[in-house]
């Protein structure tokens, strides 16, 4: 079958991308080319912008309820064909299926969430002195574009999309190019559920369209997700051009086990923090800081890792590039006297030779000055690095310059304070190896790993996506008042 080059989706209509230039999609269990992307440019910006732009008067203008039944409608289709996106994820993705289903079972949680836009983004209003109040509104920003990476390619989107149109915004989505196709259903999905054209749209592309998104006038607000070096990058680009921009980072998430931590939950908990979604998620554990005499759970940890099987609880990694990256630091910290203690090198999944699989690994005695200690892998590797007390072991979190999540496994609820208190992390888990917090909460971590302020979902997401308006009102005719009395 001829491969298909994708559209884009402005206006509420597909039109083809103003540049020629295309990449192959790739199925990264078999390696198969399934689509090609369009790489867009300025060009294909402008026109996206324009409509957007256009939707927005009349879109904004609608109550906020109004907004929120679009939103009721697109869960129930979320609901309806979520085996179909389950499937979607996994073949452009290369996760396991239940792994997409979860992902889609959290597109549905946030939809559900920003159903209640209504209810959690009203106004405010006090009599501050006699016959004299302040009101505050909240108003959309404009249009907002959301640029997003390949390791959620449903779940991602829906992390700024229910949220930001509901409260009124217009949207460009930028899709990773490496998974474009979740974006194409959430696009049909969006206009059965009967959103109005130009209010969401999709530019397809990589830096270029990219770029153009950051410089656009008529784009007030930028969201991003993806690696450190992209979010910096990004971040500075949008704001020289005084956009409000959120850009969420890289991760290198650290787990503190304690002698007295349960030994089998924490082996499991560890060993499906790292291995899930093949490691690459920017909540995975990527380094396991292991206190005092540990070893009976490093070997039941072992025990679990082994039990992981590529290609049947362990899906593919997103390409080549990514297989031959993640292996060679492993080779790497071999070199430099760490021990592979499971060692998920150059695996093949029987009939689908192609596909680019690593199996889980496990490597001990890791030196924090070792670059597999201080960078994000983004594969199922952990790394174990071993200290004789908790300020030590903080003291490895605290130099990473990321801070996504942390976590201590202990049954000491003193430790766990102390853990809570000090680690240098957005997200915190007590005994929990994904510590991803769930709505209303929002999702969002510190140092290097978010720039800008505030958080992208939950609560936090509304003064993100909305500006307030403060208004002082005196009704009562006398003059020569002092209002201020
Ligand atoms: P990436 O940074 O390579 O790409 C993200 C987006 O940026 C894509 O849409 C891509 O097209 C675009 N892009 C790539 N290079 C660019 C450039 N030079 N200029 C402008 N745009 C560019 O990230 P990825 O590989 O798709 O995703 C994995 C990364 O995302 C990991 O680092 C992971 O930790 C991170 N991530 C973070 C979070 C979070 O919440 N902090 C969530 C998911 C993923």
């Amino acid at each position: 079958m001829p491969i298909q080059t994708l559209s884009n989706y402005i206006g509420g209509a597909w039109k083809s991308a103003c540049e020629q230039n295309t990449l192959p999609v790739e199925n990264p269990s078999t390696g198969e080319v399934i689509s090609a992307v369009p790489l867009s440019g300025m060009k294909d910006v402008e026109v996206a912008a324009t409509a957007a732009e256009k939707a927005f008067h009349s879109w904004s203008a609608l109550p906020i309820k109004e907004r929120a039944q679009v939103f009721y409608r697109y869960k129930t289709l979320l609901e309806k064909y979520s085996q179909e996106l389950a499937e979607l994820v996994h073949k452009e993705n290369g996760k396991i299926m239940s792994e997409a289903v979860a992902e889609v079972d959290k597109s549905i949680e946030v939809t559900e969430f920003a159903c209640s836009m209504p209810q959690l983004s009203a106004g405010e209003i006090l009599e501050v002195s006699r016959g004299v109040e302040c009101r505050i509104d909240r108003y959309p920003v404009g249009v907002v574009a959301s640029i997003t990476p390949f390791n959620f390619p449903l779940m991602v989107p829906n992390w700024t999309i229910p949220n930001a149109l509901v409260l009124g915004n217009t949207m460009i989505l930028k899709p990773s190019e490496l998974v474009p196709l979740s974006a194409i259903r959430i696009a049909e999905l969006l206009h059965e559920a009967g959103l109005p054209d130009g209010v969401f749209n999709i530019v397809n592309g990589g830096q270029a369209s990219v770029e153009a998104l950051c410089d656009h006038p008529n784009i007030q607000a930028l969201t991003f997700v993806g690696s450190t070096k992209v979010a910096k990058i990004v971040y500075a680009r949008a704001t020289s051009h005084l956009k409000r921009a959120l850009c969420l980072g890289g991760a290198k998430n650290h787990l503190i086990v304690l002698p007295d931590a349960n030994e089998d939950m924490t082996a499991s908990n560890v060993a499906a923090s790292m291995s899930g979604c093949a490691g690459q998620r920017c909540m995975a554990a990527s380094a396991m800081v292991a206190v005092g005499s540990v070893d009976h759970i490093i070997k039941k940890l072992c025990d679990e890792a082994k039990k992981i099987v590529p290609g049947k609880n362990l899906g593919a990694v997103i390409s080549k590039k990514a297989k031959e990256r993640i292996e060679g630091y492993i080779t790497e910290a071999e070199q430099q006297g760490a021990k592979v203690l499971v060692d998920g090198r150059g695996v093949k999944v029987e009939g689908k030779e192609n596909g680019y699989y690593v199996g889980p690994t496990v490597i001990d005695y890791v030196r924090p000055e070792m670059r597999i200690a201080q960078e994000e892998v983004f594969g199922p590797v952990l790394s174990i690095m071993r200290t004789k007390t908790l300020d030590e072991a903080l003291k490895i979190e605290n130099a990473s310059p990321y801070g996504n999540a942390a976590s201590v496994f202990t049954q000491s609820g003193g430790m766990a304070r102390y853990v809570i208190d000090h680690a240098s992390a957005g997200m915190i888990g007590v005994n929990i190896g994904v510590p991803v917090p769930r709505e209303p909460f929002s999702f969002g971590g510190w140092n290097e790993s978010k720039f800008g302020s505030g958080d992208i979902t939950g609560k936090s997401s509304i003064e993100f996506f909305t500006k307030l308006k403060k208004t002082t009102t005196k009704w009562s005719p006398e003059s020569k008042v002092n209002w201020m009395s």
